[in-house]
């Protein structure tokens, strides 16, 4: 009787397991993108699979402090964020499953992915100065921007922010501590101002003299050469960019991504919305509606601004180094005093 019963919630328990599967129509994304174009993104996802998007949307810290904190009763599925390092962090973290998808290994090229995440976008940080005071030859490359002759003609944003934890742990990777560490210190010895303000302030202090050169993320230059507004017409008149590091490691690249969370009640749907997210289809919403690179290959974009950005050579260092010399790049930032 009692073994009759046993087979009985079993059974009852597969079953029910079973058409958990067959009927994921609901995801759960936590997702740190903060891009109003990405609803569209989603929504299409919705319309071809019939699948519901909830989203929570938050900072990333804060994102990935809620699933640590939910636990196995997390109702996240997929986790989505800006920065190789912070997905490197879910993943130290044991946050995330196998990926296990044959789409992304054919998709998306190795050295953007592990095997727990993968990035669907890319990103790369340019040289931006101002036409008037400065010529593109003086900031051919990053370690240009540590020359004595620039006192007082950089400005930059904090170095506790992803963007530049994650360059500096690239020349980390490239050229070792030491010599990571001196362009930092001749970088501050440069500063303009002390770091205040995202990648946009910058280019806007440059576009106004406040200093002569600083670093940005590409997607925040194309965004501003697409806007209408008189005031960005301005900034992009005045200011040129430069791709950096082209005879040598090449424009220093980061990505967006995400992966499968272990805990996640939809497996298969998220699963698919990954999938998804490498497709064609979906790669161009990262390139014409958020200004930024696909990251599978042979992806034909329509953005206007991309396009007059032009091609150019991107660092192949693989994504996940950027991640193991995260912590490095803070402390030499904290030496220095790049606040
Ligand atoms: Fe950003």
């Amino acid at each position: 009787m009692r073994h009759a019963f046993l087979i009985l919630t079993l059974t009852a328990a597969v079953a029910a397991e079973s058409t958990a599967l067959a009927a994921d129509k609901e995801l759960n994304l936590y997702s740190a993108r903060h891009y109003q174009t990405d609803e569209a993104l989603y929504n299409n996802f919705t319309q071809q699979t019939g699948i519901k998007i909830n989203r929570i949307e938050a900072k990333e810290d804060e994102l990935l402090e809620r699933i640590k904190n939910e636990g196995a009763m997390s109702p996240a599925d997929v986790f989505i964020t800006v920065d190789a390092a912070r997905l490197a962090k879910a993943d130290e973290l044991g946050l995330f499953a196998p990926l296990q998808s044959k789409v992304i290994e054919e998709r998306i090229p190795a050295h953007l992915r592990s095997k727990d995440w993968a990035a669907f976008s890319t990103r790369a940080r340019v040289i931006v100065f101002n036409k008037a005071t400065m010529k593109a030859e003086d900031v051919k490359n990053y370690e240009d921007l540590a020359q004595p002759k620039l006192k007082g003609q950089v400005c930059m944003r904090s170095g506790a922010h992803p963007y530049n934890l994650s360059l500096l742990a690239s020349m980390i990777a490239h050229h070792g501590e030491k010599k990571a560490e001196e362009w930092a210190k001749g970088v501050v010895a440069n500063f303009a101002r002390t770091p205040k303000g995202g990648d946009t302030d910058q280019i806007k202090a440059v576009a106004a003299g406040e200093c002569g050169v600083t670093i940005s993320n590409s997607y925040y230059l194309a965004r501003l050469m697409r806007s209408g507004k008189p005031d960005d017409r301005k900034v992009v008149e005045a200011i040129g960019i430069v791709w950096p590091n082209q005879a040598t490691t090449g424009v220093h690249i980061n990505i967006s991504g995400g992966g499968i969370l272990k805990t996640a009640p939809n497996k298969e749907a998220a699963k698919k919305f990954l999938d998804y997210l490498a497709s064609d289809e979906a790669q161009r919403y990262f390139a014409d509606g958020n200004n930024e690179w696909p990251a599978a290959t042979n992806v034909k974009t329509d953005n206007p601004a991309l396009a007059a950005l032009g091609s150019f050579k991107a660092d192949t260092l693989p994504i996940i180094e950027l991640a193991k010399n995260a912590a490095l790049a803070q402390k030499i930032y904290d030496r220095v005093g790049w606040k």
